[in-house]
């Protein structure tokens, strides 16, 4: 495995880092290595592998459709395409109807946000500090986690104007130093104060995750995301929900927001449409705001809603509405909860445990009532977590002063996989802070 992990380190850019595994395959919920080491996936390729790895009916699906059609340009009409966009309309809450589909999460949040500036005539767009939207320039300059590129001087310049960040539903270190429910939803008064000075005529729309993911998990207090809908309605603002992590079923429901009975006028899907074996992802308008995009040629990637996409989404979901996947990932999306704050109140380093579904993360600290951020542990973890078997996520930055662990495992994880993962982090907690008290 070291000469290809050395081979890689010559020929591929690093820009992700490099773990020193190399996967040669996988079945359900594991892959395995090189050398035959079986590791349970907890990280699900960023939670788009949502069947898991080598499911046969979606390998099958998509065999076929390569032997019938693959390529066609965007220009012209599939019966794929319509019979995706078809499902996805009666799938989405509120009535959205009218869809465009993409490659990636990025471009699917770059067409979002050019939807809601040309709907409005133009405007500022209001995202969320650690809020995460993507890596092209406009789903970048929407992330609020500075230091991914809007620090990097030689890169910075990419990114376009007309963005303010807002302070995010987090309540286990509120920006405002306020308790859920006393605070009242302080941050939202906050945020319309911000709406009244830039102007509400200037703003044009609002992204948010419904959970934020990459930001640490940030489930938002019950009563948030119905007010925020409530203040984007009272000032004219279009509200996009980012679901590229949290829709299709991750969260226990087929989009998160369903939790809350509140609907986007604009909802963005990624990742898991497509079950994660080749990329795509979707925009779902209100019906009268797609309409006023149809004669407006203005975004499109050679690859955006070609018949094998479609295709794989139309079978993915398929087989999670068929096998009732949403209300499993709730299930054992609780179980994993539950079983993670057992972790909890073993090992005091694990300062909260948010989630829903299956998104659920950890967040590691030095003490629990300092709440200070434990990095350097945070790293030590995630790596004896993949020495033991275990891919995971971490989400660990000292400008954003969080470092939270966070498991999205497939849709089709069972209740023994949850033992099995609560397993290995018990041994490996154990481990590696038994090795820190022995250092000291
Ligand atoms: N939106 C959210 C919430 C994400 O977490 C991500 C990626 O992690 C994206 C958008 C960007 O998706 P992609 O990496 O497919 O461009």
């Amino acid at each position: 495995m070291q000469d290809v992990v050395a081979e890689d380190k010559k020929w591929f850019m690093q820009v992700y880092g490099s773990q020193p595994v190399v996967f040669v395959g996988g079945e359900g919920v594991f892959l395995r290595d090189a050398l035959g080491a079986r590791y349970l996936d907890f990280s699900a390729q960023f939670s788009a592998c949502s069947l898991g790895h080598n499911n046969q009916e979606l390998v099958n699906a998509l065999k076929d459709q390569m032997e019938r059609l693959i390529c066609v340009s965007p220009m012209f009409v599939t019966k794929e395409r319509v019979q995706l966009a078809r499902m996805l309309a009666r799938l989405a809450p509120g009535g959205l109807g009218k869809c465009v589909f993409g490659c990636t999460g990025s471009d699917a949040n770059e067409f979002a946000l050019k939807v809601a500036k040309c709907y409005r005539g133009g405007g500022k767009i209001i995202s969320f500090w650690r809020g995460y939207h993507g890596a092209t320039a406009g789903a970048a300059a929407a992330t609020g986690k500075a230091e991914t590129i809007q620090t990097d001087r030689r890169i910075a310049e990419l990114l376009p104007a007309g963005f303010i960040h807002a302070a995010p539903p987090y309540c286990y270190r509120c920006d405002f130093g306020r308790t859920y429910p006393e605070c009242e939803l302080f941050c939202l008064k906050f945020l319309e104060t911000q709406i009244l000075h830039e102007g509400e005529e200037r703003i044009a729309a609002l992204i948010i995750e419904p959970v934020f993911a990459a930001g640490g998990v940030i489930v938002p207090p019950d009563g948030y995301l119905p007010a925020l809908r409530r203040l984007c309605d009272k000032h004219g603002v279009l509200l996009i929900f980012d679901e590229v992590v949290t829709g299709i079923g991750r969260t226990g429901k087929m989009f998160a927001c369903q939790h809350w009975n509140v609907a986007p006028d604009i909802l963005v899907s990624g990742k898991a449409l497509t079950g994660g074996y080749i990329p795509g992802s979707a925009v779902i308008a209100r019906q009268d705001i797609g309409e006023a995009l149809d004669s407006v040629v203005l975004h499109g990637h050679t690859h955006s809603a070609y018949p094998l996409m479609c295709a794989s989404a139309i079978k993915n979901l398929e087989i999670i509405l068929r096998d009732r996947l949403c209300e499993h990932a709730r299930d054992v999306g609780e179980y994993l909860k539950s079983r993670l704050l057992e972790l909890k109140s073993e090992f005091p380093v694990i300062g909260d445990v948010r989630g829903i579904g299956l998104l659920q993360g950890i967040e590691i600290v030095r003490d629990p009532s300092t709440k200070e951020p434990d990095h350097e542990l945070g790293h030590v973890l995630f790596e004896d977590f993949l020495s033991r078997g275990l891919i995971t996520e971490l989400e660990s930055r000292k400008n954003l002063n969080n470092c939270v662990i966070v498991l999205h495992p497939p849709l089709i994880t069972q209740k023994e996989h949850v033992d099995m993962a609560i397993d290995i982090m018990r041994r490996s907690f154990r481990a590696c802070l038994g090795t820190r008290r022995s250092e000291t």
